[in-house]
């Protein structure tokens, strides 16, 4: 009999997963921004979606311990800093100003909790680094690291090559390589299928 968890972790299909969009695997925060995904169909899939996935996000990317037992006032959290992150990729992929609010919630976000892992010492391990435990300051350490890596990355000679998925209907961001504004190989081929759609169309249209 399969658990409910099991079940949950089947409503995030491995399909629905596509590969991390190019600059994801150095930059955290761009895997963050990225981690609500729109797919064909007019589906989503939030992998911050409850307590339990939003757990496991962080926890396959070292941001929480393994028991961290996140709740749903956590998830939200991770949600909304998500949706300022987002705000202000947008902003400078557009060339717009940043949003007041998503500068505001970054800042706040980097200043509640240190994002550096800080030392301790005790007498079996002596010196050691390790973020704050204390569950209230998981969550707080995540967001801050986030933020952090949000700021430098929108700073950072890598800003210019921010660019949004040109495949409808993703709304992932990647750093540009050259001409590829793909976030993923998917993606690629779903845009590549509809221009040939298009052009079939147009041709039987004239
Ligand atoms: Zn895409």
């Amino acid at each position: 009999m399969r658990t409910v968890k099991e079940t949950v972790r089947e409503a995030v299909p491995e399909a629905a997963r596509p590969e991390p969009a190019p600059g994801a695997e150095r930059y955290p925060a761009l895997d963050f921004a990225n981690s609500s995904l729109a797919l064909p169909g007019g589906h989503f899939v939030d992998l911050l979606g409850t307590p339990d996935a939003a757990s496991r996000w962080l926890v396959e990317r070292g941001l929480a311990p393994a028991d961290a037992g996140l709740r749903e006032v956590c998830a939200a959290q991770l949600r909304s800093l998500r949706e300022q992150i987002r705000a202000l990729i947008a902003s400078r992929v557009e060339g717009r100003p940043a949003p007041p609010s998503a500068l505001a919630a970054v800042n706040e976000a980097l200043t509640r909790a240190p994002a550096a892992s800080l030392l301790h010492w005790d007498p079996a391990r002596g010196l050691y680094r390790a973020a704050s435990h204390p569950t209230t300051q998981v969550v707080d350490h995540a967001l801050a690291v986030l933020a952090a890596d949000a700021a430098d990355l929108l700073t950072g000679p890598d800003a210019e090559r921010l660019t949004a998925c040109g495949s409808t209907p993703c709304t992932r961001f990647l750093l540009r390589h050259g001409r590829r504004h793909w976030c993923s190989t998917r993606c690629g081929d779903r845009a590549r299928a509809a221009r040939a759609y298009a052009r079939r169309s147009r041709t039987e249209a004239d």
